[in-house]
Order: C-alpha cells, then sequence, then structure tokens
C-alpha cells in the first residue's frame, strides 16, 4: 500500500513529525465515513483507540468504496482488487473487513452465469440469444407459448418433456435454444447446446480417445440438453443405437429434459434414421430412437421466413 507506506516514510524522516501526525489525523477524522462510524459507536470509541488505529483508518480513507474511485474491476485501485473496506471494532481498536466491491460481486454472477451454459460447436452469438429479444411472430407463437409454458414449469427431476422444434433452415430454431439456455441461467439451471453434425464427426475421429466418453457423459447428465440439428448428421448404425440411443434412454429414465431441432418433421427424421451410412434399412431400430424422442419432447413447428439472408 504505498500511500500508506509513503506518508508513513515521510513522517519518520521528517524533522516535523508531530506536525505531519495532526496533519493526517485530521485528515482522518474529518472524512464524512469516519465520523460516521465514530458517532455511531461513541459508546466503545475512546480517543486512545483512535490513535492506536490511526494506520488502519489511513487506509480506510484512501481506498475506494463501493466502487467510488475506480472506473472498472480492472482497474480496481485497492490493496486487494475487487475488495473494499468496512470499518468495524475488533478488540481495542478499529480494524478493516475486506468484503467484494459491486463490480466484484457482480462480475462474479457473470461468471457462474456464464458456467451454467455449456455448449459444444454453437457459434458464440447464438448463446446471447435471449427471450426477450424475441418478437412473437405467427410463425413462432406457438413455440413461444410452449417454452414459457416449460420454463414456468421446470423442476430438476420433475418429468417435464421438452421441445421438439422443426422447420427449415433459417427460421430461428438455434436461436430460439439459445434464449432457453439464458432464461434457464437466469434460473440457475445448468444446460447444454450440442450441435449434432458435428458431435457426431468428433464422435467418428476419436473413438479410440478417452475424451469423447467424458463428452459423452456430460451429454447425458446435464440437466437440459439441447440437440440442435438432429438429421443433418450422416450417422452410423452404432452412432444411433450406441451413442444416441443410450444417451436418450438414460435422459428419459432419469427425466432430464431434452430439446431437439430439426429440419424434420417427426416423419422425415424417422426416415432418415432408417438409412444409415451405409445404406441398410433399419426400421425398427430407427423406431426405438423415434419413440424416445417422441417421449422426451412435444413437436413444435416453428415457421416463417429465413432470417440469415
Ligand atoms: P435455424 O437454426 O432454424 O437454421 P438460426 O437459429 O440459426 O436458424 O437463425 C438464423 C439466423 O437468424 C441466425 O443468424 C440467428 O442469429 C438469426 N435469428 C434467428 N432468430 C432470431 C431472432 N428472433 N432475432 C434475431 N435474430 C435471429
Ligand atoms: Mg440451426
Amino acid at each position: 500500500m504505498k500511500p500508506i507506506q509513503d506518508s508513513l516514510k515521510s513522517l519518520s524522516n521528517n524533522g516535523g513529525f508531530q506536525q505531519r501526525y495532526e496533519q493526517i489525523k485530521h485528515e482522518v477524522l474529518n472524512h464524512p465515513e469516519v465520523r460516521d462510524f465514530i458517532n455511531n459507536h461513541q459508546d466503545q470509541i475512546t480517543s486512545d483507540i483512535i490513535n492506536r488505529s490511526l494506520v488502519k483508518l489511513y487506509e480506510f480513507i484512501n481506498q475506494s468504496k463501493e466502487c467510488n474511485k475506480c472506473e472498472s474491476l480492472e482497474t480496481c485501485k485497492n490493496m486487494l482488487q475487487g475488495y473494499h473496506p468496512l470499518l468495524e471494532i475488533k478488540g481495542n481498536a478499529i480494524d478493516l473487513r475486506y468484503d467484494r466491491c459491486p463490480r466484484k460481486v457482480m462480475n462474479d454472477e457473470q461468471v457462474k452465469y456464464k458456467s451454467l451454459i455449456k455448449s459444444m460447436y454453437i457459434p458464440k452469438d447464438i448463446l446471447e440469444a435471449s427471450m426477450a429479444s424475441l418478437e412473437s411472430d405467427e410463425g413462432r407463437y406457438d413455440a413461444i407459448v410452449q417454452i414459457d409454458d416449460f420454463l414456468s414449469n421446470y423442476e430438476p427431476g420433475k418429468r417435464l418433456q421438452g421441445l421438439y422444434l422443426y422447420g427449415s433452415f433459417g427460421v430461428g430454431k438455434t436461436y430460439l435454444l439459445g434464449a432457453i439456455a439464458n432464461e434457464l441461467a437466469r434460473k440457475k439451471v445448468a444446460s447444454m447446446l450440442v450441435y449434432v453434425p458435428e458431435f457426431m464427426r468428433e464422435l467418428k475421429g476419436s473413438l479410440q480417445d478417452q475424451s469423447i466418453n467424458s463428452k459423452i457423459d456430460a451429454v447425458k447428465k446435464v440437466p437440459v440438453l439441447m440437440l440442435d440439428d438432429i438429421g443433418a448428421e450422416s450417422m452410423s448404425s452404432w452412432m444411433r443405437d450406441d451413442i444416441l440411443g443410450s444417451i436418450l434412454q438414460y435422459r428419459m429414465l432419469e427425466n432430464l429434459p431434452t430439446f431437439f431441432t430439426s429440419n424434420f418433421d417427426f416423419k422425415g427424421l424417422e426416415h432418415h434414421l432408417s438409412y444409415t451410412q451405409r445404406g441398410e434399412e433399419e426400421k425398427v431400430k430407427a423406431a426405438r430412437i423415434m419413440e424416445r424422442i417422441k417421449y422426451l419432447a412435444k413437436p413444435v413447428e416453428l415457421k416463417g421466413k429465413n432470417r440469415r439472408y
């Protein structure tokens, strides 16, 4: 703490020690917050206590409080960045307690909030989407009503269907998922958005890789999962049955809400899932996956213009 050290140094070097001491004491005791504190604790504070605590009081008046001397958290000028002092009486002296300053509290909240939304392969701007920014035009009216319904009824462990949002390219399906994730974060609910085609591509390339197991595990267990663009991937029967199938199975059993978006309606997706990469037709297995999706999510069509152009 430079100012105090400097002042103390000049106190001891200076021949006018007493004069400087009185000057600092005067400055400290005339500081409005110090005055208030002393007034409010008149019955406990003696002049002895004040003399003994002068260094602390001097530290106090030189620190920024309620962020009044700082532009930002990064440029916080306090001894402990992000913490501001409060006066308190400890034994027979006045001491300082450092608490988080308003900017630090806000910053910590934001970090916590951001950590509630995880994503894999989703563009960053989507994660800024909010329900408030959505105009509720006709093409989306149904979806917005259902989403509101979900958000007001969500409770951990309660069986609640997610949504299967389908519609053509660019109508805003992924954007809606981003808005749901943000709304959930506001309620302190963790969620994860996964862009399915890229997830599957990565799975294919990393069969031996242990990290993929922890990714699959995270997808399985996150409180609210959003699988974006299912049906746009090329899926092997292994991915369909062993990966997707087991993720969905787990989420059904644990009552973990799951959202999907797709260009296909249920029928179209079932068809897509019947033809795996090798071109084999596997209707029964596709039907089994569809059953799980239908159990987990209610279909809602999104209509409207392509917002990409
Ligand atoms: P989809 O997933 O249906 O193909 P997107 O969600 O990616 O469509 O939306 C297409 C583009 O339009 C994106 O750039 C997205 O940010 C933007 N967009 C979608 N919905 C909205 C909205 N309600 N307000 C503002 N921008 C939107
Ligand atoms: Mg999309």
